[in-house]
């Protein structure tokens, strides 16, 4: 063999080599690949064990009644007659669905407090969920000087959280996870003399024993324009997956994946204290606090849609 031909042979040898490598390269990484993507769907089944969850049962005309029925006691201002009336007509509804009510009394700044607490289990909660009860004692946004003096009959601003809540107690399935239904007193007094925002809700925190694993606050939900935006202080993981289960429902409209409003509400005792907590709230409302916000303004369309999410969201909660 001459030198040239050796040159020939020796490249020849080099190239096959090299072809045989770059075929097991590409093999390997496509294999690489594939076990990364089976990784991927095995993770997300195991966030989301319920690919393929009961049928959703919340029913929302009866939520809609439930908003007309707290108003047709008149404003529920701490301390009114119809503030006593509407606890005493959920403790009745709460305990005929099955749940045990306790009403947790305390006072503050001279104001007596009175929280309504279900429960279905003797059990630690792992899901708390709240709405206040309580309307405002001024309707002071309203544009009639008159109006202002006196309370509004808060449609959506206190009764939809409530009724979402009580149709959530007659329609959740009795095997979830331990969930308590908090009716905080006192969320909407802030900016009034002797008064502050989320009394109720501040009591309910300072007395709990074992934190859950979560607290999700409904409010102001009823609005028949509905348009729920992350609120900024909210929880982001919790908030995802409450977003991500109006979604599968097809929600997407009213629960709107964007931060848009950041608020001092009932959660916010929760997160001060280290307890992962959402607020599910449309603060774009142009009738709060104000004699307009009545029944009218609120549909069983949006409260369905809140109660549906919350009621997937809590059923796909494993222990
Ligand atoms: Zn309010």
């Amino acid at each position: 063999m001459n030198k040239p031909k050796i040159i020939i042979y020796l490249s020849v040898i080099a190239l096959l080599a090299l072809l045989t490598i770059g075929y097991y390269a590409l093999a390997f990484s496509q294999q690489a690949e594939f076990e990364q993507a089976a990784r991927a769907t095995a993770t997300a089944r195991a966030a989301h064990p319920t690919e393929k969850p009961a049928p959703v049962s919340f029913d929302s005309s009866q939520a809609y009644a439930d908003v007309q029925t707290q108003v047709a006691f008149g404003a529920r201002t701490p301390g009114s007659a119809a503030h006593a009336q509407v606890r005493e007509w959920l403790r009745a509804e709460l305990e005929s669905a099955g749940w045990s009510v306790e009403i947790q009394e305390a006072s503050r700044l001279g104001h007596p407090i009175f929280n309504l607490i279900a429960k279905r289990t003797d059990e630690a909660p792992q899901i708390i969920l709240g709405a206040h009860y309580d309307t405002r004692l001024l309707a002071d946004n309203d544009a009639d000087s008159l109006n202002k003096t006196k309370p509004g009959p808060g449609a959506n601003d206190g009764a939809s959280g409530v009724a979402v809540l009580l149709e959530l107690a007659r329609s959740l399935p009795k095997d979830t996870v331990p969930v308590w239904l908090v009716f905080f007193d006192a969320e909407d007094q802030g900016r009034l003399e002797g008064w502050d925002w989320i009394l109720g809700s501040q009591v309910f925190v300072d007395e709990l024993k074992t934190p859950p694993r979560a607290a999700v606050i409904v409010d102001m939900i009823g609005d028949a324009n509905l348009n729920i935006h992350f609120e900024k202080n909210s929880d982001s993981q919790i908030r995802q997956e409450i977003w991500e289960s109006a979604a599968s429902l097809g929600h997407g409209d009213v629960f709107i994946p964007t931060e848009k409003f950041s608020m001092l509400d009932d959660h916010t005792p929760f997160l001060n204290k280290g307890i992962p907590a959402v607020d599910i709230i449309d603060f774009d409302y142009p009738d709060w606090h104000t004699a307009q916000d009545t029944p009218d303004k609120v549909s069983a369309k949006s409260l369905g849609a809140v109660g549906e999410t919350l009621w997937l969201w809590i059923v796909n909660q494993k222990p």
